[in-house]
């Protein structure tokens, strides 16, 4: 294995996962891992610095908000 080489990529996040989470100016950047979850507060943070709310809203790190982009219409019981 070669030594690891903390210091290359983008210094932006410090993403401890390997692979490396997504950027959070990827596609597939929701795929990144959660680092906390506020269930009670409808939000995660992941790994890569975007906040994502129950209604599939994302907060960007560099604070541009996406809005809601999936059905949320889950049938809640009564
Ligand atoms: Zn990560």
């Amino acid at each position: 294995m070669e030594s690891l080489d903390r210091t290359s990529g983008s210094g932006a996040s410090a993403c401890p996962h390997e692979p490396s989470c997504p950027a959070a100016d990827e596609l597939d950047r929701e795929a990144a891992r959660t680092v906390a979850y506020h269930p009670e507060q409808g939000w995660s943070l992941l790994c890569n610095g975007i906040v994502i709310f129950d209604d599939t809203g994302e907060l960007l790190p560099d604070g541009a908000v996406i809005a809601p982009h999936r059905p949320t219409d889950r049938t809640a019981a009564a």
